[in-house]
């Protein structure tokens, strides 16, 4: 069974008609409410013990996927169950503990500590409140999380401005780990660091990884981040799904038009660089993604069925499913001849 199961999500935002809009529309304008599908009925399981990587670019929908995973955000539709168990319907201590078990880990770790608090409080807060430890064991338990992740235990009595980019970052991973998370769901974790610091925090995650038998949904648009770490990779365009593959299969063999347009233009992988046509154009506005594969108007292989409804993802390989219209049709001239 899946950690975590996410069926059919969507998360909608309404962005209504402003006063300026009302007046204009008294003196006969159209000005409407619109409507972001941010997130657009994804279905995705994420096994316990992988990493999950969820790559595509900015304002794809990967960020709020992901703080929908972690209990931040309430999807508008659709179902995230936690070892099988619809959470929204949980209630009391499996509710908590259901809570508990997805912890998030923030881009920017100075914005999401608590400048007015010592680590030894930023770390040891939430264990305390929810009953994990006492507050006599409170020290112990803070300076065994921070040796986890790399850090002093002596540093504890110290703010978030007085370290590094890259010790606020392990600080923050000690803050998740406290509450005894099994998922961590990492939001552009390492994006803000300088290279040499973003390769030793990815090291803490992986060694943390098996050390504990954590589960991660790593969102990052860093194909060679994503490619270090993950296990599996999931790409999202406009809200979508639209592939998900083994990781050495997805960059070996890209079957979406977008992976591979993406593949191309990752600095970092340069073997891909002249294989694929770069991304065309701009990526459409989420107010009014195009009818049918929102990528038609920036794929070299657009065809008029693409315009028509939403691409199905179908099997391309051994876990390997891709939402393209061409695969329909290898699969027709396939079984007709
Ligand atoms: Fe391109 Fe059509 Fe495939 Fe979309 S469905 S990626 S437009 S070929």
């Amino acid at each position: 069974m899946p950690i975590i199961s996410i069926e059919g999500v969507s998360k909608r935002f309404v962005k209504s008609v402003d006063l300026a809009g009302k007046v204009a529309n008294l003196l006969g304008a159209d000005n409407r409410e619109q409507v972001v599908r941010a997130v657009d009925d994804v279905t995705l399981d994420i096994v316990e013990g992988e990493v999950l990587g969820l790559v595509g670019e900015s304002g794809c929908g990967k960020s709020t996927l992901g703080r929908m995973v972690a209990g931040i955000m309430n999807p508008s539709a659709g179902t995230i169950r936690y070892r099988g168990e619809d959470v929204s319907k949980l209630e009391g201590a499996r509710r908590r503990e259901a809570d508990l078990a997805v912890q998030m880990i923030f881009q920017d770790p100075m914005a999401s500590l608590n400048p007015r608090l010592r680590v030894e409080d930023i770390v040891g807060e939430a264990p305390l409140v929810h009953g994990l430890i006492d507050a006599a064991h409170k020290r112990d338990y803070v300076a065994e999380t921070l040796i986890r992740v790399g850090l002093d235990p002596a540093v504890m009595g110290r703010y978030p401005h007085q370290f590094s980019g890259g010790q606020r970052a392990r600080i923050g991973i000690a803050r998740a780990l406290a509450v005894k998370p099994k998922v961590l769901v990492c939001d552009e974790a390492v994006a803000a660091l300088d290279v040499s610091i973003q390769a030793q925090v990815l090291n803490l995650f992986m060694k943390l990884s098996k050390e504990m038998n954590l589960t991660y949904l790593f969102v990052s648009h860093d194909l060679g981040v994503i490619r270090h770490i993950a296990d599996r990779v999931a790409v999202m365009y406009l809200g979508r799904v639209v592939e998900l593959a083994p990781t050495d299969e997805l960059y070996a063999a890209p079957n979406h038009p977008y992976t591979q347009a993406l593949l191309a233009e990752a600095p970092r992988i340069e073997v891909r660089k002249k294989r694929f046509a770069s991304i065309k154009g701009e990526i459409p506005s989420p107010l009014a993604p195009p009818p049918g594969c929102h990528f038609h108007p920036r794929c070299p292989h657009a065809m008029p069925v693409c315009r028509e409804g939403r691409p199905p993802l179908l099997s391309v390989g051994d876990d390997h499913v891709s939402a393209c219209r061409l695969n329909e049709t290898t699969a027709s001239l396939a079984a007709t001849g």
